[in-house]
Parts: C-alpha cells; sequence; structure tokens
C-alpha cells in the first residue's frame, strides 16, 4: 500500500476489509527520483529487481513487491489492534485512487471495500 500520512478517512467509503484477504499488504508503493524513470538504464536494472516504476499524479513511484512482516500466513495482521500497527493500515484505503492502483497492481478486483460517487 501507498502510505498517506495525515489523510483522514473518508466518509463516503462502504463495506469491509475481507478476513483472510491481505492484498494490500503484500507490497508497498515509494516516491522515487523521477531520473529512475528517465534514465533506462537505472529504470531496467530497478526493474530487474521486481519492482516496477509508473509515473502517476505528477510524481514517480516505485511498487514493490515487499509482503509486511506482520502478516501471517493466513493472511490476517498479526498486529491488528495492538499499538504497533501503522494508521496507514487502519485507514487504507482512503479513496478510490487507492483502490484503483491496489487493483491495477494485483491485476484484479480483490478489495472488498467501495467509495460511493459523489
Ligand atoms: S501492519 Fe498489518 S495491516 Fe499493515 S501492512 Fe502489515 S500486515 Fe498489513
Ligand atoms: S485489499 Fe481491501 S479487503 Fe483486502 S486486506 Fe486490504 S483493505 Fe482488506
Amino acid at each position: 500500500m501507498r502510505a498517506h500520512a495525515g489523510v483522514p478517512v473518508l466518509d463516503r467509503r462502504e463495506g469491509s476489509c475481507t478476513v483472510g484477504c491481505g492484498a494490500c499488504c503484500r507490497f508497498l508503493v515509494l516516491q522515487v527520483n523521477p531520473q529512475y524513470i528517465q534514465n533506462e538504464d537505472i529504470r531496467r536494472w530497478i526493474e530487474l529487481h521486481g519492482i516496477r516504476l509508473q509515473e502517476r499524479d505528477g510524481a514517480c513511484w516505485a511498487y514493490i513487491p515487499t509482503p509486511c512482516s506482520a502478516l501471517t500466513p493466513e493472511g490476517t495482521c498479526s498486529l491488528f489492534g495492538q499499538e504497533g500497527r501503522p494508521r496507514v493500515c487502519e485507514v487504507y484505503p482512503t479513496s478510490q485512487a487507492q483502490l484503483d492502483e491496489l487493483h491495477e497492481f494485483v491485476g484484479e478486483e480483490v478489495c472488498t471495500y467501495r467509495f460511493a460517487v459523489p
């Protein structure tokens, strides 16, 4: 998932998390230097590591397929309900854009949250 510090939960969100899904816990998205995309050699080197680069919202993002260490083999969060669980996890997903990003990365519509059209 992509970290959105300080982003509030939107009240248009509907549905709930599916226990055992864990799809959003299996990768993370980090903003990186745009030169990583522009420089073909560096881009190829990064992508050979299984990291996908993409320009979105005027910035460059790296999609890193690294599962969270708190994700259990059953696809649940071992930190659920505990203080150490990041807030970005508690509020995810906060927007339709995040859902679209997740589904594009996974290749299917796995998340059971939805956002009502305003
Ligand atoms: S802390 Fe829990 S909810 Fe957050 S990414 Fe890790 S397993 Fe998923
Ligand atoms: S992708 Fe959606 S349903 Fe699956 S674990 Fe994440 S928030 Fe829950």
